[in-house]
């Protein structure tokens, strides 16, 4: 109908979110798993780099992370599955995932030490990867906006 459009886009927008954070738990599964195959086979004062206790910690942290948003992604698929997925618990999932991505792929990258930063190697191409997530299908700015909408403000 000629002025509704605006309407029907918007009406695809919690299903666009969703699959944002899809990409985004997937990828940071990625990285973690790049960092743990890296940090065994890398030695630093003749040890591999995956013994020391910061890796095992950052990776034990990352890996939360990770679980934690794949439960919030989880509910959501299955509200949009049943039709139910609002708008800002949509927001919610992609902010939080978004977010976390950003985080766990960060943390992952560091303990490659500087051959994280050529892309040769996998963790540099997703991190650049990471940064837009939280820019398209709406920021993180605009998806606050919204879940601050939801809570009357
Ligand atoms: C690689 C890529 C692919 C894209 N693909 C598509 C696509 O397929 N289809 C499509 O339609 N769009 C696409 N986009 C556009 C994307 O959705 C927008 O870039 C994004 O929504 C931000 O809009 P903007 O760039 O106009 O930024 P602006 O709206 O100019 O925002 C600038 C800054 O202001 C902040 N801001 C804006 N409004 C508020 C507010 N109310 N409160 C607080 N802060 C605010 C933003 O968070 C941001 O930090 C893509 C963008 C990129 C980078």
């Amino acid at each position: 109908e000629e002025g509704e459009a605006f309407g029907y886009l918007g009406h695809n927008l919690p299903q666009e979110r969703l699959t944002v954070a899809v990409g985004s738990v997937a990828q940071a599964r990625s990285a973690i798993a790049a960092a743990i195959d890296y940090t065994k086979n890398r030695k630093a004062f003749g040890t591999p780099v995956a013994s020391f206790q910061n890796t095992k910690f950052e990776l034990a942290a990352c890996s939360t992370e990770v679980e934690a948003a794949q439960a919030m992604l989880d509910r959501a698929v299955s509200l949009h599955v049943e039709g139910e997925l609002s708008a800002a618990d949509a927001a919610r999932v992609k902010l939080f995932c978004t977010e976390m991505q950003q985080r766990v792929v960060d943390r992952c990258l560091q303990l490659f030490g500087g051959y994280g930063y050529t892309m040769e190697y996998p963790i540099a191409r997703l991190y650049t990867d990471a940064r837009v997530a939280r820019i398209y299908a709406g920021t993180s700015e605009v998806m606050k906006v919204i879940i601050a909408k939801s809570l009357g403000l």
